[in-house]
């Protein structure tokens, strides 16, 4: 753990402290998925008596996985492990922003005694990702990345008439009600600024506040955004600096944005004066439902902020993004968590709990956020393909 944390730190900032706790993390897919390795089955159907009809889960072979820089260990292994339970061989590319984890990832499956082709890495940059995605020897792909990106995967596996698992972008909302707790409310969107410093693709971005509150909420958010502290990453500060410069000017390019049409910086609103790719975290308000900040992934440590005051307009409002990955709810009233759990359109809903994450549970967006799910039992269908096998047993004697 502490040499993986440390590679990925020092390749793409995150705070050496998240990145002991995601490797740790990625370490339980292995966990989960060993155990089965036993339990890959299939069905019998009830055809008749004279027919034995079953199913059988049989390996698919060669399943090419593409993954982002943010969580790279833990994204990995969230595909490599079910793939390698199931039986199949995978080649991984990671990101040119983070290979170095991953290479040492495969070293390591090596000294542990994986055979040999099971688990390969080729790192690159787009050149390889096509060049992996277009070979016709792959039969399966799972890409982790942007939606943009998601869809040239998506159509190369198309093209080769092959099934894809696409785990793409969000644009998460948070729910705020009157009657929350609003210190473990205000807790869950500070982590999610601080989390990988909000480069997170379940990150909440728009948070919705009830009127009662907003104003209690606000300051209180405020005050704790202003305690964080800016560091490099292997000095475990709670924020990093985000992964390039590029990333950091994009930032922003979304928040200027948003102040020149009208809204409001309650804290932060530009990058940290100091060397390195820091950006100060950044609260907005007054932004429209619309504007670009709401709508769009700007992968730093800005969230917006909004105010509501009915139960089906923050649902309508929380609805209206092409993203559907994930959505948090704060309220003590059971059945409105329910109610409004129902009715947002999202992949992953918590309720009372930011970022609770397991590999049990499966995992994967709706609308943009992606197609199929990973996590979970259900991550095995994506590695094996189903074999109908009917055997005619004729019928007894009766004689
Ligand atoms: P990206 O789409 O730029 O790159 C992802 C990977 O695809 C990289 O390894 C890249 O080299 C490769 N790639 C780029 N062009 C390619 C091509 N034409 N063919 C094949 N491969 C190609 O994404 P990123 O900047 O590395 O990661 C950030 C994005 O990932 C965000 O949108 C984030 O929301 C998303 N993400 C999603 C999840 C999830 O589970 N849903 C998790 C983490 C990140």
């Amino acid at each position: 753990v502490d040499e993986l944390a440390e590679i990925a730190t020092r390749e793409m900032g995150r705070p050496i402290g998240q990145s002991k706790g995601l490797v740790g993390n990625a370490v339980d897919y292995i966990d989960y998925y060993a155990g089965m390795t036993d339990k890959v089955e299939g069905e019998t159907l009830p055809v008749g008596p004279s027919e034995q009809a079953f199913t059988r889960k049989e390996p698919i072979g060669v399943s090419a996985q593409i993954v982002p820089w943010n969580a790279p260990v833990l994204l990995c292994l969230r595909g490599v492990a079910p793939a390698l339970a199931a039986g199949n061989a995978v080649v991984v590319k990671p990101s040119p922003f983070a290979p170095g984890v991953i290479l040492k990832l495969a070293e390591i499956a090596t000294e542990a005694g994986l055979p040999d082709g099971l688990f390969n890495v080729v790192s690159g940059e787009v050149e390889t990702g096509e060049a992996l995605t277009t070979d016709p020897r792959i039969d399966q792909l799972t890409f982790t990345g942007s939606v943009s990106t998601g869809q040239i995967v998506a159509k190369a596996a198309i093209d080769q008439v092959i099934p894809s698992v696409l785990e793409l972008g969000g644009k998460s909302p948070a729910v705020v009600f009157e009657d929350a707790d609003l210190e473990a409310a205000v807790d869950g969107a500070l982590k999610a600024m601080t989390f990988i410093n909000g480069q997170v693709c379940f990150a909440t971005t728009r948070v919705f506040v009830h009127e009662d509150v907003y104003e209690e909420f606000t300051q209180r958010y405020v005050d704790a955004v202003e305690s964080l502290d800016l560091g490099a990453g292997m000095e475990n500060p709670d924020l990093g600096p985000v992964v390039t410069a590029e990333a950091l000017e994009n930032i922003d390019s979304y928040v200027q944005s948003a102040l020149a049409d009208g809204a409001t910086a309650l804290t932060g609103g530009r990058p940290a004066e100091r060397a390195g790719n820091f950006y100060e975290p950044t609260i907005i308000e007054g932004a429209a439902d619309d504007a670009q900040i709401s709508c769009e992934e700007v992968f730093g440590p800005v969230i917006n902020l909004y105010s509501f005051s009915e139960e089906s307009e923050v649902i309508r409002r929380a609805n209206d993004t092409e993203f559907g990955l994930y959505a948090t709810v704060w309220t003590n009233t059971l059945d409105r968590a329910h109610r409004v759990a129902n009715g947002i359109e999202s992949g992953s809903v918590m309720v009372n709990q930011y970022a609770g994450s397991h590999p049990q549970t499966p995992f994967g967006g709706y609308k943009k956020s992606g197609l199929g799910r990973e996590k979970g039992m259900q991550a095995v269908d994506h590695y094996t393909q189903l074999k109908t096998i009917n055997v005619d047993i004729g019928s007894t004697d009766a004689e």
